[in-house]
């Protein structure tokens, strides 16, 4: 769907697209709609998984940045909210450069303040990438069968479409950049130098099974980075991660 709404609208429009239940303020009379918005999901409760997309929805460069996985970890929200905020007050990126913003593909375990969704399934184990039935009634519920959960699935179908060049996927409390995929190694290391974060491979505890960014490694042979934020992150420190994915994007395109 192609958004034609124009300011106020398109504020109000995309807090309530990406999830974050407020319009989003905007000091700029310079607005920018994103050009696409769409629905990829509705959850089992209810909630609403979108992505929003500025930059040419043909470009070359597809970056998803996805705010959210894990309920109990809000930063990456509000991350990718200044990055809307950026975005539609008419910030530039690098030609032949479109972004992708998710602001939570979990929305039901984000209501209820959970790690996992309602069905108790850890999305990040949930994955089709080297799934294994695992941790049943624990945080970290690998769930029935590879690609069980909703979420899983729309956020699969969604990145099958997009054919990202990138994948970042916002985590919280360990402060890290994760480059457990060689792949994404080098383009992990200049993205946590301007976090301010450290980069090392850091795994699960055992091997990794079902992981998003796993999976598009794999299968999409894409950059797919783990950024884990800390476990408290002040203003300054979101506007400071915004940043770094935005230099990310022109690193990118270089
Ligand atoms: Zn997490």
């Amino acid at each position: 769907m192609t958004t034609t709404t124009r300011m106020p609208g398109v504020a109000a429009l995309l807090g309530a697209v990406l999830g974050f239940g407020l319009p989003i303020g905007f000091a700029s009379s310079a607005i920018a709609s994103p050009e696409v918005i769409e629905v990829l999901a509705t959850t089992e409760q209810g909630g609403v998984i979108s992505a929003v997309q500025f930059g040419p929805p043909s470009a070359a460069r597809q970056v998803v940045v996805i705010g959210q996985m894990h309920g109990d970890e809000p930063a990456g929200r509000r991350v990718v909210r200044e990055l809307a905020d950026r975005l539609a007050a008419g910030l530039q990126l690098p030609a032949d450069t479109a972004i992708w913003l998710v602001g939570t593909m979990n929305p039901d375990g984000a209501r209820a303040g959970t790690r996992v969704n309602a069905a108790g399934v850890d999305l990040n184990r949930n994955f089709p990438q080297g799934w294994r039935q695992q941790g049943r009634a624990t945080a970290t519920w690998s769930g029935p069968s590879a690609g069980s959960e909703a979420e899983t699935v729309a956020i699969s179908e969604f990145l099958d479409r997009v054919k990202p060049a990138a994948v970042l996927s916002f985590h919280q409390p360990f402060a890290v950049v994760d480059i457990t995929h060689p792949g994404s190694r080098v383009a992990g290391r200049v993205l946590a130098g301007w976090l301010g974060l450290p980069a090392r491979a850091v795994g699960c505890p055992g091997p990794c099974y079902g992981t998003l960014t796993g999976w598009v490694a794999e299968h999409h042979s894409a950059i797919a980075l783990t950024v884990e934020l800390p476990p408290r992150v002040r203003a300054a420190g979101i506007e400071r991660s915004a940043t770094a994915v935005l230099r990310l994007t022109r690193w990118l395109a270089r």
